[in-house]
């Protein structure tokens, strides 16, 4: 079960009085974030920066700023070999500027000898610490300041959960809300077990009151997030949080979601909610049971489509999109095929394909029956081509329809167009004036284009 474990009122009033400290102390510096890796790492950036400009810290750009903060991630393929890179292009500007400070932390630092490896090439690093002492940065940051190296990784692989931090969102418009952290899966590829620790939910009554605090701030859409948001366990399931949830914002989307944990509650209340987005993260990674068992994934082929099938018949305009790793070790073309022939069949909106690479540390990297590189490549293309074929077909299929659609801002592709996203999550670009940017509007859907559609501003009632 997961577990809820939060920061004490006196550790965080602990950390209020560092940050106290260093704002007296050390005036007018300035910071700059470059994050890596996913959307739970862009929004731990946004804590981090809150944070940084509760201490009095400004924005600046990476070559004016007195502290350069690298938040890293280890999930992607040489993820360390560019981490490394940039951090290392700093070398010659703190021999410069003794007095600049350069941190580095997220998940990639909780990793096994991370940090390690880290320092004994970059021994100027000044700051190290991990996804599990982020809220910590008050205290780190002031004896980093005071002249102290700061190593603060590992700590309570449950993790603890630090409510209140301050937060500088990207967007007035959308926002993500971190609903529970860790994962218990060790899916057999994937280091995010062990680095970020296992599952643990934050309160419902802490998520409703952030979910309040960013409705009164202006922001329309919620993303909920989670490694494996649908295992939430927070004193309630994910359907209780997301029926607790409906009508606080006009729109909620969520990510990532297990199939193990897709119940028919979930698709309930997928189907009744005003505010759920009818769009549907569901990483598959392979059509082959053998693949799948292997992955330690614990769900069959037949039950992913079984629930892709209940989904749809409750909630008929879903938009489903996926993850899917090719060239797994072992594969053999007949397992490939399998993936195809489930793509084909459950015809997603998208999906991010990746071909497998080895983490350090995880059982998969472990085997000896690598698939060649060439035959990984050429599976991946066949995989995209397939792709691309379902995602025209579902571009075309709302062509003539009217969606609402939240103006995310102007169009990059067209001056006096803007974009915005239907319920189902694709992108449309549509003539408007920019005061409409954070509205939501009805738009007919008049044509595609490669990943998106085009369409007009029209009145009246949407067609789904
Ligand atoms: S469910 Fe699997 S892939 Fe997802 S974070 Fe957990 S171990 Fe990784």
């Amino acid at each position: 079960m997961a577990q809820s474990l939060v920061v004490s009122a006196q550790e965080m009033d602990s950390q209020m009085q560092c940050a106290a400290r260093v704002r007296e102390g050390f005036p007018g510096r300035t910071y700059h974030i470059v994050t890596y890796g996913c959307q739970m790492n862009a929004h731990d950036s946004e804590n981090l920066a809150g944070m940084l400009e509760e201490m009095g810290f400004a924005p600046a750009a990476q070559e004016e700023a007195d502290l350069v903060l690298f938040n890293t991630c280890c999930i992607r393929d040489n993820a360390e070999r560019r981490l490394l890179g940039n951090v290392s292009a700093l070398s010659q500007r703190k021999r410069e500027k003794p007095d600049l400070l350069i941190g580095v932390c997220g998940c990639m630092m909780q990793q096994a000898g991370g940090a390690q490896r880290l320092l004994s090439l970059c021994p100027f690093v000044d700051l190290v610490f991990g996804t599990h002492n982020l809220y910590r940065l008050p205290e780190l940051l002031l004896s980093a300041l005071s002249g102290q190296k700061v190593l603060a990784i590992g700590g309570d692989e449950r993790g603890r959960i630090p409510e209140g931090l301050p937060v500088k969102r990207a967007s007035a418009i959308q926002g993500s809300l971190t609903i529970m952290y860790g994962c218990n899966n060790f899916c057999t590829y994937c280091i995010v077990p062990y680095v970020r620790g296992r599952e643990r939910s934050r309160r419902l009554a802490d998520i409703v009151r952030e979910a309040e605090e960013m409705a009164s701030a202006g922001i329309q859409e919620i993303l909920l997030l989670g490694q494996n948001v649908n295992s939430y366990d927070g004193g309630a399931t994910f359907p209780e949080l997301l029926r607790a949830l409906d009508g606080v914002v006009p729109r909620i989307r969520f990510m990532t979601s297990h199939p193990k944990d897709l119940s028919d509650a979930l698709i309930a209340e997928m189907a009744r909610s005003r505010s759920v987005c009818p769009q549907f993260h569901l990483p598959v990674q392979s059509g082959s049971d053998k693949v799948l068992r292997e992955m330690n994934r614990v769900y069959t082929r037949a039950h992913y489509l079984e629930r892709v099938r209940a989904l749809r018949q409750a909630v008929p305009d879903v938009g489903l999109t996926t993850d899917i790793i090719a060239g797994f070790p072992g594969e053999t073309e007949a397992d490939f095929q399998d993936t195809l022939s489930l793509v084909e069949e459950v015809q997603y909106d998208s999906a991010f394909t990746f071909i497998y690479s080895p983490r350090a540390g995880t059982r998969a990297a472990a085997r000896e029956d690598f698939v060649p590189p060439q035959v990984q490549h050429e599976r991946l293309d066949r995989l995209i081509a397939l792709q691309e074929t379902a995602t025209a077909r579902a571009l075309r299929s709302q062509v003539g329809s009217v969606q609402q659609v939240l103006i995310e801002g102007a169009s990059r592709r067209r001056e006096g167009y803007l974009a915005g996203r239907t319920g189902r999550g694709m992108t449309v670009n549509f003539p408007g004036p920019s005061s409409l940017i954070g509205k939501l509007v009805f738009v007919r859907i008049l044509g595609t284009g490669a990943n998106t559609l085009r369409g007009e501003i029209a009145q009246g009632e949407c067609s789904k």
